[in-house]
């Protein structure tokens, strides 16, 4: 475990702290302590959680040395104090909020042992293997079928326990745990990009603490779809799961590759590529395929079948009966029949439930591109979703048939046009694309210049461009830029800010509110009640979404399609959903669901505290108590200097100011006093916190970080 990095102000105090305690005389008990760690915050709490009436304060504050610095792998341990619980139950109370603590970090799993207990049965090498094993199963099947009994369901003791652990409460972190037995599998291991309120944090992760005492039991992880909330906690969380093999389609796989690569984890990693025709056994688990329409390609939902019923999850997909590049249409035929092997269960995606009529064909979108390319009379950037291959090849048509070039600029878009090139899903002639990075001339008009940043995000080429700040695109008079894409929610304010930057720089936006320049790749109404009658489920439960998006979806099904009130299942994150002979219930048991923060590189999560902490700067800012004590005759001086950032702007802060001041001088009298033989450092600054808490609070109703730093003079 890596201890805290540390800023050169909190290295310094570091050491002063500790001449502090040898000099103030520290009682042997704390002695002990502070050598038998070496990791100054867990020291610094050990000794706090020794006096219990200390620790109401000292989650209320930060370590000086912990503000100053981005957080990194091990630096919650403070937060283990149970002193946190009393914030970790406000705050969950006025946020509604449940604050991911820090999950264990199981380096015995890391071990990199590959488990091969998923029987991959799909014509692959490592097919051969288990091979008589599926012949064996295939032929009891075969046999048992012809005598009008599945044995699958022929023996209905066991039960099927279905737990999503993301993607139930937002569009995100889709996660969904099956477990039969001894044998578990993932569907999709996804991540989600942070709230408003999330500050400074990347991303958010599922809550794996169901899986904690069932590793072992975790036979793979199948992926639906290369979306990143479908696949960006991997790298993340497969090391802690003790790298099972990852199932994915083809362009999925490639995408994982390269995530898992830039973790630096690609030589741990067990990956086998599917074709979709193959069928999977995690267990009594048995897995199929069906190829969906989404906004990628190789998006596939799953038909599992066990001894307790059978499933069908589409993952995210809508019906577009004309997919542009190298999709097919959904595989009617195979989910039909599926749907007459009987489904207990359908799980379905909701993302686009509360919009009403078929979604939008992605031909379609082709033939508006196509358009404005066609007659364009100067240059055209288009900015959409690096994943969204099969517009890039649309995009690319067009440019081909009309006689121009095209840049590419961000990083994601290069690294995915290269790799699908390479996997055979995107074609063009060679000279056609230029890196605009390796670009000596600047793009001319005749150019078309696909760029990132579709959801206004601040690093992104296309900001960067509508701030004309960008080296080799500059925004002229005249310059069409189209966004073929649609905020993802609450990204809406930072893409109507380049919207705006652009439009002050003389391009021409147009936008999906404007022409039909972006179809979104999940089902609206008519798509999903499609997707609903070729199932025809005991069960319906809506996945993907808000719980709002979740809830139409189930009702469309039962006010229109007839299914029974009693038969949609609301389930939320964290919730368990029980599968026996047929029959489902929603277990009166729940799984821990909290928000794991990733920050930065994703080294670790961030625990609550920092998070709080981050919180209480944000909105009450910080006030520094700082006292000196002499070099000479280590005598603690009576004044007390403060400092504060983002505290109060207002007219009585100098009254404020002065009154901490005067406070915390007679605070520091009074302890001087009290502890003539000896002071601890760690006692005197609770006891500061303590005192002026409570004076700010009385005075403006506000709770800033408090920290006192004890300086040598
Ligand atoms: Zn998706």
């Amino acid at each position: 475990m890596e201890n805290q990095k540390n800023d050169g102000s909190g290295r310094k105090f570091d050491v002063l702290d500790k001449w502090l305690k040898q000099t103030l005389h520290l009682d042997s008990n704390q002695k002990t302590q502070q050598t038998a760690s070496t990791n100054k915050q867990a020291n610094l709490n050990s000794s706090s959680n020794s006096n219990a009436n200390k620790q109401v304060y000292h989650h209320k504050s930060v370590q000086n040395q912990n503000f100053s610095k981005k957080s990194q792998y091990g630096s919650t341990h403070h937060n283990k104090s149970g002193a946190s619980q009393k914030y970790d139950h406000s705050y969950g109370q006025s946020k509604n909020k449940n604050w991911g603590r820090k999950s264990e970090r199981d380096n015995k799993k890391n071990s990199g042992s590959k488990q091969n207990n998923g029987n991959f049965t799909g014509g692959d090498r490592w097919n051969r293997g288990h091979f008589n094993q599926r012949h064996k199963f295939q032929s009891a099947l075969r046999r048992a079928t012809q005598a009008g009994q599945n044995p699958l369901i022929s023996n209905p003791k066991g039960v099927l326990r279905i737990v999503p652990i993301g993607g139930l409460d937002e569009v995100g972190k889709n996660t969904m745990v099956m477990e039969y037995e001894d044998s578990i599998f993932l569907i999709d291991l996804g991540f989600q990009f942070p709230e408003a309120d999330m500050l400074g944090v990347d991303y958010v992760i599922p809550d794996i603490t169901y899986l904690q005492n069932r590793i072992n039991k975790v036979k793979g992880i199948v992926i639906t779809h290369g979306h990143l909330d479908h696949i960006g906690a991997i790298p993340y969380l497969l090391p802690k799961l003790g790298f099972p093999p990852i199932y994915a389609g083809k362009l999925a796989m490639g995408l994982v590759k390269k995530q898992l690569e830039e973790h630096g984890l690609l030589n741990q990693v067990d990956l086998r590529t599917l074709n979709f025709t193959e069928t999977l056994h995690f267990g009594m688990m048995q897995v199929s395929f069906f190829r969906v329409t989404h906004s990628i390609p190789d998006a596939c939902g799953l038909f599992i079948e066990t001894p307790a019923g059978n499933i069908l999850h589409t993952g995210d997909f809508k019906i577009d009966l004309s997919p542009a590049g190298a999709q097919l249409p959904p595989d009617f035929l195979r989910i039909v029949s599926f749907s007459q092997k009987k489904i207990t269960i359908m799980m379905s995606d909701s993302t686009n439930a509360t919009k009403p009529g078929f979604t939008i064909s992605e031909k379609k979108i082709g033939i508006t591109l196509n358009k404005i390319i066609k007659d364009a009379t100067s240059r055209i950037i288009i900015a959409s979703f690096s994943s969204q291959i099969a517009r890039v090849q649309q995009i690319i048509d067009a440019a081909v048939k009309y006689h121009k070039k095209i840049y590419l600029s961000g990083r994601s878009l290069i690294n995915n046009v290269a790799m699908a090139r390479e996997i055979g899903y995107l074609k063009f002639p060679q000279g056609m694309i230029i890196d605009i990075r390796k670009s000596k001339k600047h793009p001319h008009d005749n150019a078309i210049i696909l760029t990132t940043g579709s959801q206004g995000e601040p690093v992104s080429a296309l900001s960067i461009m509508a701030l004309n700040e960008h080296s080799q695109v500059k925004i002229n008079k005249g310059d069409t830029v189209i966004l073929s894409s649609s905020p993802i929610p609450g990204n809406e304010m930072a893409v109507i800010r380049v919207i705006n930057n652009l439009v002050r720089l003389g391009a021409k936006v147009i936008h999906n509110q404007i022409m039909d320049v972006h179809a979104s790749g999940h089902g609206q109404q008519e798509d999903l009640k499609l997707m609903f009658s070729l199932v025809k489920p005991k069960y319906f439960v809506p996945i993907h979404g808000e719980y709002y998006m979740r809830k139409t979806h189930g009702d469309l099904m039962v006010d229109d399609l007839n299914h029974p009130a009693d038969k949609m299942l609301m389930i939320d994150n964290g919730d368990i959903l029980e599968m026996k002979n047929n029959e489902v219930k929603i277990s009166s048991e729940k799984t821990e669901n909290k928000y794991i923060l990733i920050d930065g590189m994703g080294r670790g999560d961030i625990g609550s505290q920092v998070m709080m902490d981050r919180q209480i700067l944000a909105e009450n800012g910080v006030i520094v108590l700082i006292c000196k004590i002499d070099r000479v005759t280590k005598i603690l001086h009576s004044t007390v200097d403060v400092e504060t950032r983002g505290f109060i702007y207002m007219n009585e802060s100098e009254e404020i100011l002065s009154g901490i001041k005067v406070r915390a001088q007679a605070a520091l009298g009074v302890f001087i006093k009290q502890k003539s033989n000896g002071i601890n450092p760690e006692e005197l600054k609770l006891y500061l916190r303590k005192i002026i808490d409570q004076f700010v609070l009385s005075k403006i109703d506000r709770q800033p970080l408090i920290i006192p730093m004890i300086v040598v003079i």
